[in-house]
């Protein structure tokens, strides 16, 4: 990957369906004031980089070349919700713990808008007794570079793509996505799923428009998020 004269980058990012839990009233014995709304925000992820060749010379469809998957360190945060009702302290609590995930400045105003979204959501959708929220947000970090075929040297980018086999394929599961609880993107077209649509989710539970993914496993037997190996013939 040496020789990249074109490169475009470009990033987005999916968060999946979170994991919300909200107990009873557990007073924190440190805490002089027993009512507090703590709100526990736990960070996990991945960077995912995808690297495509281009051709500039006809507008065939990019060719993957390669990709790579990195763990994002774990970070949970504890804040209470008047906290998190000041938008600034939210923002600026969030962003100091996720400083060493290194991601841009959009890419990090991106994945704080998702997390305030989200925590907005549980609290609304809580129970009034409840004054304790863990929400679990796991974040995808997809960033794509576009590199030019002509400047790659193929003798050192053999790429092997296995198909996954045609009955694993069909038997995915399909998944209804009712309007409201967004879960970010399909990766393979970048669309958002918006509103309620169909989507077909993976045994590593990453879900994609049912199109896209099975014209993707008939090309390669990788997720193309995790990497997690469909049976292949
Ligand atoms: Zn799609
Ligand atoms: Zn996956």
């Amino acid at each position: 990957m040496s020789n990249m004269a074109h490169q475009r980058p470009n990033s987005y990012i999916q968060v999946l369906p979170d994991a919300v839990s909200s107990t009873r009233t557990q007073p924190d014995p440190k805490s002089s004031k027993p009512d507090e709304f703590l709100i526990s925000l736990q960070f996990s992820g991945n960077s995912i980089s995808y690297y495509w060749a281009t051709n500039q010379q006809d507008s065939t469809d990019p060719r993957l070349l390669d990709w790579a998957n990195r763990p994002l360190l774990e970070n949970s945060i504890l804040i209470n919700l008047q906290e998190f009702m000041c938008r600034e302290t939210a923002r600026e609590s969030i962003a100091i713990e996720l400083e060493d995930w290194q991601v841009s400045d959009e890419e990090l105003r991106r994945i704080i808008d998702m997390a305030l979204g989200r925590i907005r959501k549980a609290v609304i959708s809580m129970p009034a007794r409840h004054n304790f929220l863990y929400l679990h947000l796991r974040v995808d970090l997809i960033r794509e570079q576009f590199i030019d075929a002509s400047t790659i040297y193929m003798d050192d980018q053999v790429v092997r793509m296995v198909p996954a086999i045609e009955s694993s394929i069909e038997s995915l599961e399909r998944k209804k996505i009712v309007a409201g609880s967004a879960v970010g993107e399909c990766v393979v077209c970048m669309e958002e799923f918006s509103g309620e649509c169909e989507v077909v989710s993976m045994p590593c539970l990453h879900v994609f428009h049912e199109d896209c993914i099975k014209k993707w496993l008939r090309t390669s037997h990788y997720c193309p998020i995790c990497r997690f190996e469909m049976p292949t013939s």
